[in-house]
């Protein structure tokens, strides 16, 4: 077959590469000038490459990790030390196991002991997700922890991540968040693990584009997809949009045309977004996709991710990673990348990525990296009194619309199905990874999930 995919991330590369491993000959249309999706780098100088969006592995992402392996690649992946911190009450309380836990001073000494032993309790014996599916994270939490651990630290955090829909999110996000990501035994149970490539991401994405371009497919970058309606009964034509379209934004309506009538292709697999997928579609093919399909998608939800990366001349704080509890606060978290991987790696230069998480419409994506920065100063300051802007050598903003599936309770009811009910034509994206919170290990797992439902229909 010839195939396009839409969309070259990680789910659409493992897709790509699947099916050329099947034999059949890939087209992988991608709007942004390069690969990687959500996990994309950039050039930071110096010939350094980093995510765009921080990013790093738990010990439990096999998938990934056995994508690595399967490309002769597992020497790239590195593990190092986690540490975390929250930040509330004026300070940066360190959050990496049981004994801090005890000292976390926010929380009165029974409260403590309470939030502990539910976090352990649901670790232990929560093995199935179904008995989460019906209650929210604050109903279970203010129930088996009480008022206090769900005000200080929960809410909080559900809040960063969600905005104004904290209080409606699923507990089968946050069981699959406590529970799935971390080795309860051995090493891991006193200091969490995490893993990141030691050339960053980007060696994975050639890895594959090179697997499909060797197998006779295309990898094109800068060209989106910017329409798609049938040939008759069966085949997809795909019309392309120019190149840089990227600065048109993420409609593909606004995409000025960049190839003629389009290509032909045998079936298509998207990899984007769910709003992006229903923007692509001519009225016949929406009509054939039908509408329950399309109201699963246009019930899909989705918050922005804001994330401002900094590089510093010295060091931030002590910690990997901090969750910002303090709702005074205009962010949500602090990834000081350089306290997991050395800064050696990167010629002594330090990074910091300030992470924020916004509804749609929010005023904070309408700001500039200048204007962002003065909007976050004195939060910066609040976690690290004596952060000034001489400290910052560089800066970089990026927005990503569609980061966050908004997983409230009932959704996997919602869930729209892989294959769209038009015959060769599947949809893939990060709002059918369930019930965990989307991620590059499960983009693996989806990309291959893909490829086997447009091969063999499962
Ligand atoms: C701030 C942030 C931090 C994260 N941290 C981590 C982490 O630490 N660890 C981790 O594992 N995961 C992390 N993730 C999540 C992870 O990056 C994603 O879950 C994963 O990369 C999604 O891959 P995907 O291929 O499914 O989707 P995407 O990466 O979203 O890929 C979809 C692709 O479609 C393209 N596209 C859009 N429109 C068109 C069009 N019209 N035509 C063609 N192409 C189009 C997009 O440009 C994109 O490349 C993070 C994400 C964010 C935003």
């Amino acid at each position: 077959m010839r195939v396009a995919v839409l969309g070259a991330g990680v789910a659409g590369l493992v897709c790509a590469y699947r099916l050329a491993q099947e034999g059949h000959v890939c087209d992988v249309y991608e709007r942004w000038p390069g690969l990687g999706g959500q996990a994309a780098t950039l050039d930071v100088g110096g010939g350094d490459l980093l995510e765009r969006y921080y990013h790093h592995l738990f010990t439990s992402d096999r998938h990934m990790v056995a994508l690595y392996e399967e490309l002769g690649m597992d020497g790239e992946l590195e593990w190092h030390p986690s540490s975390m911190a929250f930040f509330l009450d004026g300070r940066q309380w360190a959050f990496n196991g049981p004994l801090d836990l005890l000292r976390f001073g926010p929380l009165s000494p029974p409260a403590r002991l309470r939030m502990g032993l539910a976090v352990l309790l649901l670790q232990k014996r929560a093995k199935h997700v179904e008995s989460f599916e019906s209650i929210t994270a604050r109903a279970w939490i203010e129930k088996r922890m009480g008022r206090g651990p769900w005000r200080k630290v929960w809410g909080p955090l559900l809040r960063g991540k969600f905005g104004e829909r904290a209080e409606d999110i699923s507990m089968a996000w946050l069981w699959s968040k406590l529970t799935l990501r971390r080795q309860l035994e051995g090493d891991e149970a006193r200091q969490e693990q995490l893993g990141y490539p030691s050339h960053s991401w980007e060696l994975l994405f050639d890895a594959l584009r090179d697997a499909i371009v060797g197998a006779g497919g295309r990898v094109l970058i800068d060209r989106p997809a910017a329409a798609l309606r049938r040939d008759g009964d069966c085949g997809l034509f795909v019309s392309a949009g120019a190149a840089g379209s990227f600065r048109a934004g993420h409609d593909p309506r606004g995409f000025e045309r960049g190839g003629g009538a389009g290509e032909r292709y045998d079936a298509v697999v998207a990899t984007v977004p769910s709003d992006v997928f229903t923007a692509l579609l001519d009225d016949d093919l929406a009509a054939a996709v039908g509408p329950d399909y399309l109201g699963r998608l246009h019930a899909t939800e989705y918050h922005t991710a804001l994330c401002l990366l900094l590089e510093l001349d010295r060091r931030f704080s002590p910690f990997y990673w901090t969750n910002i509890a303090d709702p005074e606060l205009p962010f949500v978290g602090l990834v000081e990348h350089t306290n997991l991987i050395s800064p050696e790696r990167y010629g002594g230069r330090r990074f910091l990525y300030v992470a924020n998480y916004l509804a749609p419409g929010d005023p904070l994506l309408s700001l500039d990296p200048d204007e962002l920065l003065a909007a976050y100063l004195s939060g910066l300051r609040k976690v690290q009194p004596d952060f000034s802007e001489d400290w910052i050598r560089a800066r970089w903003l990026h927005r990503e619309p569609a980061a966050q599936p908004i997983v409230t309770v009932g959704y996997h009811r919602r869930i729209p199905p892989l294959q769209t009910g038009v015959p060769g034509l599947v949809l893939a994206n990060t709002t059918q990874i369930y019930p965990e919170d989307r991620g590059t290990n499960y983009s693996v797992r989806l990309g291959t999930d893909a490829a086997r439902a447009l091969l063999h229909g499962n």
